[in-house]
């Protein structure tokens, strides 16, 4: 059986390839990066030789998806206009920027909807994604489950549901789960993945469940809190990440850290749960 697909956020400001070499350090064979300045202004033009050597480097280490995240002031629900058009001409130029790195996933946060409730949010993130989304691109766009903090959308396999019907080009969308995330929105990830996945199915469809972000979480199930906590040391134990490496459903998505740490950190994780996974297939 193939080795698990799993790394972690890594920063963009050494460049593309810069962000693969140091995959390789680590142990990873896939990583997350945000397309853009969380601050807003314009995102910097990729530089084709550079975006080439990381293509080169995926190639050689037998790299899976990378899964690219959208910054998280983006929010196409939000109740202020300005915010919403930088949210839309964010998501269409990261998107048309994505292609240079063809075959890869564009996480994002659907969106707070500030008080104009739940229906007018998943009304605009429709709009938004209507807008960005263009038929023959190559990037497959994420939804990401989230906690539920405040009026964050997302916070129900439903409601991503709901999202993903609206959408009309809806074969570039997928699902994103994030442990942490479905804790916290109250699915007991750690006591019974497979029930949660058996939901997931019923109510999005497993075909959608795309890449995972596998953090461990500060809180209880239910909490809507979206704290990470490092693997093994939160509410939800290293034995949920025994499942998630292992289970056939799970095993095979590309995984990404997200934990509190640093580099050394998340080699050490890596390697972790890549020798729970390994210990497993033996
Ligand atoms: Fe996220
Ligand atoms: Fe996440
Ligand atoms: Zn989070």
């Amino acid at each position: 059986m193939a080795d698990i697909c799993i790394g972690c956020h890594l920063s963009t400001s050494d460049g593309y390839a810069a962000m693969g070499r140091r995959a390789v350090e680590i142990g990873a064979n896939t990583f997350a990066f945000f397309t853009r300045n969380p601050r807003g202004g314009n995102a910097k033009p990729l530089d084709p030789d550079d975006v080439a050597e990381l293509r080169r480097i995926m190639g050689e280490k037998d790299f899976g998806p990378l899964v690219a995240h959208a910054p998280y002031t983006m929010n196409l629900c939000s109740s202020t206009e300005r915010t919403v058009e930088f949210a839309r001409t964010a998501m269409a130029d990261d998107l048309r920027r994505m292609e240079e790195l063809p075959g890869n996933y564009y996480n994002f946060h659907p969106g707070s909807h500030v008080k104009q409730g739940v229906d007018r949010g998943i009304e605009l993130i429709c709009e938004g994604l209507n807008q960005a989304l263009f038929e023959g691109q190559h990037t497959t766009v994420l939804l990401e489950t989230m906690a539920g903090k405040g009026t964050e959308v997302g916070r129900s396999f439903e409601e991503l549901a709901r999202i993903l019907d609206g959408v009309r080009l809806d074969s570039y969308m997928g699902v994103c789960l994030d442990t942490c995330h479905v804790n916290d929105a109250g699915y007991d990830v750690a006591g019974d993945l497979d029930g949660v996945l058996d939901e997931f199915d019923r109510v999005i469809g497993l075909d959608r469940l795309k890449a995972l972000h596998v953090n461990d979480s500060k809180n209880p199930c239910g909490s809507h809190k979206d704290r990470h906590e490092k693997i093994g040391e939160g509410t939800l134990g290293l034995d949920a990440f025994r499942a998630v490496v292992t289970n056939p459903r799970t095993r095979t998505l590309p995984m990404i850290l997200e934990t509190p740490n640093d580099l050394a950190g998340y080699k050490k994780e890596i390697s972790l749960l890549r020798g729970i996974a390994a210990s497993v297939e033996a």
